[in-house]
């Protein structure tokens, strides 16, 4: 069983911000901004190639729930899915990462020219 179904199936803890019967939010270990959590379908999908339409309907009225309840839904945020090896996955449960609480960076896009990848 896979990290992420593991936290799901509450074999290990997570530090949970919300949940439903399909997706769990909860925060991320090691944040990348003032808030970062991280919200997930409790049943395993690989990543974002694997989701369905239905799925990401219920996703993205979860993920609005939980910009509210960490109150950055005014002040603004950032949501991120990585996909795979290109896309920096590491954990190989789809998630998305909602990012907020401060004026965030463009990271390493900011200063990137996209010939110093070829
Ligand atoms: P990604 O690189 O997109 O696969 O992101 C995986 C994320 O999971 C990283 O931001 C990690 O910090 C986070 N993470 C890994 N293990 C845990 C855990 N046990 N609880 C909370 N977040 C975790």
């Amino acid at each position: 069983m896979c990290l992420f179904c593991k936290i799901a199936n509450d074999e290990i803890t997570s530090n949970k911000v919300h949940e439903n019967d399909n997706f769990l939010a909860f925060h991320d270990i090691n944040p990348k901004a003032p808030v970062h959590v991280l919200a997930i379908p409790k049943t395993h999908i690989d990543s974002f190639n694997e989701v369905t339409p239905e799925i990401m309907a219920g996703m993205t009225a979860f993920i609005q729930e939980v910009t509210e309840i960490v109150d950055i839904k005014q002040s603004g945020y950032r949501v991120i899915t990585n996909v795979g090896d290109n896309g920096g996955q590491e954990v190989k449960h789809l998630h998305f990462h909602i990012l907020g609480g401060a004026r965030l960076k463009w990271g390493h896009f900011s200063d990137a020219d996209p010939k110093d990848f070829l």
